[in-house]
């Protein structure tokens, strides 16, 4: 998951940026819910409930589109490719999972900040085949990065693989149900609904990065999401069937990020599929690590020769071809070099599918490199 700027994109018309001008289908389900009594804590009837359609303009999936590059909003796949968008709304407006006498949150069915795309994995909730780390967390990230001269080594991680349901769905888990903000609050401003402290990341309003991290062994490639890691923490068990309080308390007292670990679990981030397609873009990156360092070493090496004529005076002597050959071969190394560095960078570009993780991966090979001395490019590549 990405942090994304919404301000980068002009909100779309049709929606509610006012309260003085909200749009009609708000204004019938403030109505609605008025005669209905939304706030009397009874479940209601959802056969007569409103219908929203300002967030699903040809508009507002445009802008989402702009915004986050063709991209699910929660795993970074690119949607674009195989069929249209879903418009998600973050806070569920019809009804919500935690709470059945809640209405959902009706009145933010229009609003531009509560929207996002999604693919249909991460927004339906269904059961999948998801994967885990097994053992203890903070050994596994604290591992060192494992790279050129280690690539042949054997993993000692062991990975579990369980089904347990995913995607979203009408689900918006809080920390505290007490703070949950109701209808009779709907005119505050979109800051203050943090007051919720919601259990899901917000790519728009949270830095992914402070809750979620990527599993990079360069040595045993797996394309995993993980939480992030306090102390001598140990991974969570999968629990497929634990209500989100009891994740919510098994993570803290692991040590991992409760919000990580919801986030994982809810929106399915490691779903097979998806774990699959990461370590598919892992494993681009390895190749294409070891083609720049490969080509790196050859370009030095031949312009450290190329440098030493005098002393190379045997072997060239005075064979131009020769020493034209060699300029040829340290120029095309060199243009190689730099062509894949700049495909390394554009596979963590904002557009990119994962470049979360493939900006993870890059640390890793940047640290990797500023420890290998014979290697003098260093600096291009960060
Ligand atoms: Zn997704």
């Amino acid at each position: 998951m990405r942090r994304v700027n919404r301000a980068l994109v002009e909100p779309p018309s049709g929606l509610f940026y006012s309260e003085a001008k909200p749009p009609s289908e708000i204004l019938r389900a403030r109505k609605y819910y008025l005669n209905h009594g939304s706030e009397s804590g009874q479940e209601l009837n959802r056969s007569k409930n409103p219908s929203f359609w300002a967030y699903r303009n040809s508009g507002v999936r445009r802008a989402l589109e702009e915004l986050f590059h063709g991209k699910c909003a929660y795993c970074e796949t690119r949607y674009t490719a195989v069929g249209p968008v879903q418009v998600e709304h973050f806070r569920p407006k019809g009804r919500l999972l935690e709470d059945r006498s809640h209405p959902g949150y009706w009145w933010l069915a229009a609003t531009w900040e509560n929207l996002f795309p999604s693919c249909v994995d991460c927004n339906q909730s269904r059961f999948q085949s998801q994967v885990a780390i097994d053992g203890s967390l903070t050994s596994h990230l604290a591992a060192p990065p494992s790279g050129f001269g280690n690539t042949g080594s054997k993993s000692s991680h062991n990975y579990l693989f369980f089904k347990a349901k995913s995607g979203k769905g009408t689900s918006f888990p809080i920390l505290n149900e007490e703070k949950r903000i109701t209808e009779c609050q709907a005119k505050i401003g979109m800051a203050a609904y943090r007051s919720e402290e919601p259990l899901l990341i917000n790519p728009c309003d949270d830095n992914p990065g402070e809750h979620l991290t990527y599993f990079i062994d360069r040595a045993a490639l797996l394309g995993l999401v993980l939480p992030v890691a306090k102390g001598s923490a140990r991974s969570a068990e999968p629990r497929p069937n634990a209500e989100t309080t009891e994740i919510v308390n098994h993570a803290k007292e692991l040590g991992l990020c409760p919000r990580g670990v919801v986030s994982i679990r809810l929106y399915g981030l490691n779903r097979v599929g998806l774990v699959q397609a990461r370590t598919r873009l892992l494993q681009r990156l390895e190749f294409l690590g070891h083609l720049f360092v490969d080509t790196s070493k050859l370009a030095d090496e031949i312009q450290a020769f190329l440098k030493n004529k005098r002393k190379n005076k045997n072997f060239i002597g005075n064979n131009d071809q020769m020493a034209k050959l060699l300029e040829r071969a340290y120029s095309s190394a060199r243009t190689t070099q730099d062509h894949v560095l700049k495909e390394i960078h554009s596979l963590t570009s904002p557009a990119a599918p994962y470049s979360e993780m493939a900006k993870a991966w890059l640390d890793a090979f940047i640290s990797e490199l500023e420890a290998a001395p014979e290697l003098e490019n260093v600096e291009e590549v960060a």
